[in-house]
């Protein structure tokens, strides 16, 4: 792929896409991102991206330099410049240009630059067997000191979780939040199934429990309940997770991905189960079809 960079405005070569060393982004992860895919040139749930980058811009009191519309349009030209058909859209805005101290006020302009690039996802062995996986010691953001609602450049204690992850040779940990409940992996939103009498029953933690609101995660529901599945938000402790029926990962990278094995327990049958490839199935006509772009 041509690789080719958006960067404020103008059209560069990765090389030469750079930002200042002064630039918050950089200097104290002030700055907000979205990962979306195109499959087929086409950019999947855009809309819904955008509105999610412009919400965490909000909360950081971080000025978008281009609307909702613009952004689109710059992305649109990116990924048709490099003619990413099924490829991954890194788009940040950082605080820009500032002083060495905090006060993000000073910084004049926010910095835009958006990569359209090949992605590498799990390799499909996995879709089939499933991931192992650990619990991290690490929580996820409190909400009271950084929401993980607001998807910012500083993921650091993700980076820390998936650290403990490779140090345990598995590709993904699953961190608690403040209260000892399930919040999320590292960089994939957590689904639990559960038979209750005849019917499977899909859990997942609510918004409160300190999460990022995947644009996957929330795809996924909609197909579950299309499928005539129950979803119910709540919390879940780490039991729920070792006696869990089947349990999988959704995310923009990810797709929707099944856990086999959590800290050394295989999760049901240790197999994928029914309703997790139901979902796959369903999530991957989906994009087939069409990949709604709102
Ligand atoms: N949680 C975290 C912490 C993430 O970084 C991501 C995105 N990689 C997700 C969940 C999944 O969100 P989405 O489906 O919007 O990619």
């Amino acid at each position: 792929m041509p690789n080719q960079v958006w960067l404020n405005g103008s059209i560069v070569n990765a090389a030469e896409a750079t930002v200042s060393v002064y630039d918050h982004g950089l200097l104290y992860g002030d700055g907000v991102f979205e990962g979306i895919r195109t499959y087929g040139g086409r950019v999947f749930k855009l809309a819904t991206h955008l509105r999610r980058l412009k919400e965490s811009a909000k909360a950081l009191r971080l000025d978008l330099p281009y609307d909702v519309d613009a952004l689109a349009s710059a992305i649109r030209q990116i990924v048709a410049t490099n003619g990413c058909r099924d490829g991954y859209v890194r788009l940040c805005v950082t605080r820009g240009v500032g002083t060495l101290g905090l006060n993000p006020f000073v910084c004049a302009k926010a910095s835009t630059f958006i990569i359209a690039d090949n992605i590498t996802l799990y390799p499909e062995a996995l879709y089939e067997e499933g991931l192992s996986v650990i619990t991290s010691s690490i929580i996820r953001n409190h909400p009271q000191a950084l929401s993980p609602r607001i998807k910012s450049m500083n993921y650091l204690n993700n980076i820390l979780a998936k650290i403990e992850a490779i140090d345990a040779g598995v590709l993904e940990a699953i961190m608690f939040n403040h209260q000892g409940n399930v919040a999320e992996c590292t960089g994939d939103n957590l689904f639990i199934v559960r038979q209750q009498g005849q019917d499977p029953v899909l859990f997942t933690p609510p918004l409160h429990a300190g999460i990022l609101e995947g644009v996957t995660m929330n795809v996924v529901i909609d197909l579950a309940r299309t499928a005539g599945l129950e979803v119910v938000r709540t919390d879940l402790t780490r039991h729920d997770l070792y006696t869990a029926d089947e349990m999988f990962l959704t995310g923009t990278a990810a797709e929707v991905i099944p856990v086999t094995k959590v800290d050394g327990r295989s999760i049901g049958t240790g197999r994928p189960g029914d309703v997790t490839t139901g979902l796959i199935g369903a999530f991957r006509s989906l994009i087939a079809q069409n990949a709604p772009e709102d």
